[in-house]
């Protein structure tokens, strides 16, 4: 135990102190002890110390449990109980009291010491200061960062709003101001949670759970800014997208919820836009891609279904389609080859039939090279070993871009086309044969009947005048040459039907004197018509060109034609001949008369060649060619032949032809030749011509260089003369009254000594292939009229041999009329040729000298066109005669 000195010591310190056993049965305390708990110290010696403690019993234990575990004083505290139930907390020391000997019981003592009460009071002021420094830089931590957040919440672009608990609005963001186009003063009295247009979205759930605390990302939501602020606003739907956040406290109470909001409208319309533009665009690739189906399947179609072959090639040049008319065409399968293995795979040979084709020469590769495939002709060689004929046509194929696709070509099969082309072509060379056939028989033919005819003719004529002939025999006689006369035209007009059947008879189209060739025709018809007993009226109109551009000679031989049947069938009455302009370019000639008329059914039939009216023929009354011939030449010269006719009354002949309006004839040059040649005798000339002032200028003509010239005004005069005078050369005017010029020859022709003088013919523009009658009338050659001087001294000189005195400056020779005659001759031509061509032309083989004609085209091109435009006259003899001559 405590020695009394020390417990009487401890008595008396000031310091409230206790001792208590480990256990912590008080067992001693002081008064200052006692005075703290305001009790009694015995109130407290025995009792437990946690009797006077607000601690628990653990926590009195723990303390007297570290108390004990050291000799030196540990500091503690505990809550001391005073009477009144209130408690100190007081801080105190404790140590373990050791016994002096082991048998005693340790013992702790406890001081509550007043100081330590102040050291922990100051300590605590201390931490109480430090937590309130800890807590204002944490506070301004935090208005930093609310600062920052409020900075950042105004500056992100993204709309915020702020709610309170209850859903009403507290705070919202620029960009939120800015995407509603409002402030928050507009929001006053609006709760979210109450919103109809979000409970429309299904939005107003969703945020329900944000205001229970959970985090949430809406979907996108329509929203319309004018039921938001009341009031109508343009452009008002807003399509947002948000996510709510709930701001939970500490205590997880829930403090403000904060939704951001993003408009995305623009986004969503261009969305929207997108889609309706993809949607359009699926249409339209749908309506494309079904057109496309329909385009393929109709080629398809088609490609398999037309009879012309269809092949393509690709960008490559690789064989890509073949139709099905292509495969059986080949007889093979298409297969993917390259251009060089075409031509022998499919057995594409040349248009011969036989040469296989170069790769340039096929015609898919020509065009898959761009050139131009038109109707190209090929054979194919089937797999079966027979031949085709195709015709191909094709092109290349390109892109908009102008980039290659390939080739396509189409073949057509021309097999049955050409073999019947063989056939008709050899048909045709069978009709022309058979055709030039029956025209050398029908000149041949001509030929022969004109002779002995030119004889019948000549001395009928003969008798006609040989006042021998008792009178009742002149009429037999007028018979004999009616008759002849009649198997002539006869003749003639067959040899032109078969000239035009022949397609020989062409058209010589020249400058012409219109008005002197009607005026001719006037001067001819109206004697002839007079004779008759007929009046003659012709009818030109004043505006007819003087000069046109036609073929003169046909126009007049259908005048003449009209107006002899008009004189022929008209008894009594008048015969009308009118000329006017038709258009600018077309004249309109009509004959008209007041003969007997044709009845309807014959107007037609008029026109057939042999065609006369009951009874015409037998009265010997033309050939029923005539106006077959008219007709044809008309179309010739591009007109038609109508007629208008009343039976008993008479008949209008009529026909518009293009005549061409046309510049004055070139004036006549003066003759280079101006007289004869010394030492030649002066040679004596006929001149028969009926016109005196023809007559006169032709006389003129021959006298000025020193011809003798005797005159005649018809055939017989002409004859007569010849007979009387014995000219050296004649100069015949063709037609002409009493005997024409034509009879005229053939009598001096069968005269003693007419045989082989020299007669030239008068005509009015005859043609060239007209000179065929003439010379076979039996003249030698023709001078047209007006008679130009150098083609009459040209043409004399020739026939008589005459040398001429020529004027010093000689004219161009090239603008010399009659020039072409003087070079008419076969002297280049290689004798053995000039050979052939008599022999054949000996035995009239038209064709074999046509034949010899169409070789000589490229070497000997004049001599060629001397031969066939003889050919085409018939003019055997001449030609006979060149053939010789130039031996
Ligand atoms: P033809 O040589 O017989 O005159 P055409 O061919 O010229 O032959 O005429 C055929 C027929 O048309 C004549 O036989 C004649 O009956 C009839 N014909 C032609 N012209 C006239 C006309 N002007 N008036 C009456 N009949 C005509």
């Amino acid at each position: 135990m405590l020695e009394q000195q020390t417990l009487r010591l401890l008595k008396i310190i000031s310091a409230p102190f206790l001792i208590v056993q480990p256990d912590g049965l008080i067992i001693w305390a002081n008064r200052a002890m006692a005075q703290l708990l305001e009790r009694e110290i015995d109130e407290l010696v025995g009792k437990p110390l946690r009797t006077f403690t607000a601690n628990d019993g653990q926590a009195v234990s723990k303390l007297l449990r570290l108390f004990s575990s050291s000799g030196n004083w540990l500091v503690g505290a505990l809550k001391l109980c005073k009477t009144d139930l209130s408690v100190i907390d007081f801080p105190c020391e404790g140590c373990l009291f050791r016994p002096a000997t082991r048998s005693e019981p340790a013992l702790i003592s406890i001081r509550f010491n007043q100081q330590l009460q102040f050291q922990a009071l100051n300590q605590k002021i201390e931490e109480l200061n430090t937590e309130i420094r800890r807590r204002m830089m944490v506070e301004a931590a935090l208005r930093d960062s609310e600062t920052r957040i409020r900075t950042l919440v105004d500056c992100s672009p993204l709309a915020i709003q702020v709610f309170a608990p209850d859903g009403t609005v507290i705070r919202v963001n620029k960009a939120w101001e800015k995407m509603w186009g409002t402030s928050l003063k507009s929001l006053r009295g609006l709760n979210v949670l109450k919103d109809n247009q979000l409970q429309a979205q299904g939005i107003l759930t969703l945020l329900d759970r944000v205001f229970q605390g959970e985090s949430l990302e809406f979907p996108l939501y329509e929203y319309d800014r004018s039921q938001l602020i009341n009031v109508p606003h343009p452009n008002a739907t807003l399509w947002v997208r948000a996510f709510g956040y709930p701001v939970i406290t500490n205590d997880g109470r829930l403090q403000e919820v904060v939704l951001i909001q993003e408009n995305v409208t623009d986004k969503v319309c261009l969305e929207r836009e997108v889609e309706h533009y993809r949607h359009h665009l699926e249409t339209l690739i749908e309506a494309r891609t079904t057109e496309l189906r329909r385009q393929q399947t109709f080629t398809e179609a088609v490609l398999n279904n037309i009879s012309d072959g269809i092949v393509a090639c690709d960008e490559q040049g690789m064989l890509s389609l073949f139709n099905r008319a292509t495969i059986e065409m080949h007889g093979i399968d298409q297969e993917t080859l390259p251009p060089e293995q075409w031509a022998s795979r499919y057995r594409l040979l040349q248009p011969d039939g036989v040469t296989l084709m170069s790769i340039n020469q096929v015609p898919l590769f020509r065009a898959f090279e761009g050139k131009p495939v038109k109707e190209q002709e090929l054979v194919i060689e089937r797999a079966d070993g027979s031949k085709l004929s195709v015709l191909c046509s094709g092109q290349l194929m390109k892109d908009n871009n102008g980039r290659k696709l390939g080739a396509v070509i189409s073949m057509h099969d021309i097999t049955l086309q050409k073999h019947a082309q063989t056939q008709m072509l050899q048909a045709k060379q069978a009709a022309e044969a058979a055709n030039r056939a029956k025209s050398v028989f029908l000149a041949n033919v001509s030929h022969e009947l004109r002779t002995p005819l030119n004889a019948i003719l000549g001395f009928a004529q003969l008798l006609e005048n040989d006042n021998r002939i008792p009178q009742d025999e002149l009429r037999n006689v007028a018979i004999i040459e009616r008759a002849g006369n009649h198997l002539l035209a006869l003749i003639d007009d067959i040899l032109e039907i078969s000239r035009i059947e022949a397609g020989r008879s062409r058209l010589i189209t020249d400058t012409f004197d219109l008005s002197a060739t009607l005026q001719q025709l006037k001067e001819t018809i109206g004697p002839l018509a007079k004779i008759k007993g007929l009046q003659f009226h012709a009818e030109f109109s004043p505006d007819l060109p003087h000069f046109v551009m036609g073929d003169e000679h046909h126009l007049r031989q259908v005048l003449v034609n009209l107006f002899d049947n008009a004189i022929k069938y008209t008894q009594l009455g008048e015969i009308h001949f009118t000329v006017k302009p038709k258009t600018e370019q077309t004249l309109y000639f009509e004959i008209a008369d007041t003969g007997r008329g044709i009845a309807d059914e014959q107007k037609r039939r008029i026109f057939e060649p042999f065609y006369q009216i009951n009874g015409d023929a037998t009265k010997g009354e033309g050939t029923g060619l005539g106006l077959s011939l008219t007709q044809k030449f008309i179309s010739l010269m591009g007109g038609e032949l109508n007629v208008e006719s009343t039976l008993g009354q008479g008949s209008i002949f009529s026909f518009a032809l293009p005549l061409r309006r046309a510049d004055k004839l070139p004036a006549i040059s003066p003759g280079k030749v101006i007289g004869l040649a010394a030492n030649q005798p002066a040679p004596r000339i006929l001149l028969a011509e009926d016109d005196l002032d023809n007559q006169q200028l032709v006389k003129q003509l021959l006298e000025r260089i020193g011809c003798v010239v005797a005159t005649a005004c018809n055939g017989l005069e002409a004859v007569e003369c010849f007979q009387s005078w014995r000219p050296e050369l004649i100069l015949m005017d063709i037609s002409m009254p009493v005997m024409n010029g034509y009879r005229a020859i053939r009598a001096i022709r069968s005269l003693s000594g007419g045989e082989k003088l020299p007669i030239l013919a008068l005509t009015g523009s005859i043609r060239m292939e007209d000179r065929g009658p003439v010379i076979e009338g039996g003249c030698n050659g023709f001078i047209d009229k007006p008679v130009q001087a150098d083609r009459l001294y040209e043409m004399m000189g020739r026939m008589l041999g005459l040398k001429f005195d020529y004027a010093e400056t000689p004219r161009d020779a090239s603008a010399m009329p009659g020039q072409a005659e003087t070079s008419v001759t076969l002297s280049a031509l290689p004798q053995e040729i000039r050979r052939q061509l008599a022999d054949s032309a000996a035995i009239l083989d038209l064709s074999a000298v046509q034949q010899i004609a169409e070789q000589l085209s490229t070497d000997y091109p004049d001599e060629a066109g001397i031969i066939t435009r003889l050919l085409e006259n018939f003019h055997f003899d001449t030609l006979l005669e060149l053939c010789r001559t130039n031996d």
